[in-house]
Parts: structure tokens; sequence; C-alpha cells
């Protein structure tokens, strides 16, 4: 889409820990036995579980998996150019990846 490369787009996605992103977009957060749960933007409950190795958050009651990208578009209702911009800010410097 646009000017962005795919691999800059993968980078996007798999780069910036879904955790992070909850944290960066300040949702509400909360552990059930020891399960990381987090507010789901768009039914607002916390039938929720992120996946460090997929590096995915998903929402088992509206059945769906957000990437960063999605959580980001879901959570501000930034446009897909907006939501690119906002998380590229979250890759620079020597903390890369984190
Ligand atoms: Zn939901």
């Amino acid at each position: 889409m646009g000017s962005y490369s795919d691999d800059f787009l993968r980078m996007l996605r798999n780069d910036i820990k879904i955790n992070r992103v909850i944290g960066i977009l300040c949702l509400e957060t909360r552990y059930t036995k020891d399960i990381f749960r987090f507010c789901c933007p768009l039914c607002h409950g916390f039938h929720t579980a992120t996946n460090p190795d997929t590096n995915l958050a998903r929402c088992f009651e509206c059945k769906i998996n957000f990437n960063p990208i999605d959580l980001v578009m879901a959570a501000t209702n930034r446009n897909f150019i907006e939501t690119v911009e906002f998380l590229k800010s979250y890759v620079k410097g020597p903390h890369h990846g984190i």
C-alpha cells in the first residue's frame, strides 16, 4: 500500500511487541489466572489474550485477531496511513524492536 514496502509493514507487525502496543494505547489490562488480558477496543470485554509467538492479540468474543496495525486502527480510529506513521515512531532508535 502506498510507498510502504512489504518488509517495512511486516517489521511493524512483528517487531513491535503486541503487549507493548497495548501499553502504548493505554488499553485497560488485567490478569485472570495469570493470563494477561486487555480491554477489547471493539466490544470492551476482557475475554482476550495475547500470543507472543505470533504477536497477535485475540478477542474471543469478537473472534478477531489483531496484529499491531489492526489494534491501533481499532483502538484509535486512525486510518491505515496514520497508523503506520504512528507505529513507525516506536521502532526508531537504539531500542529497535523492543
Ligand atoms: Zn471484542
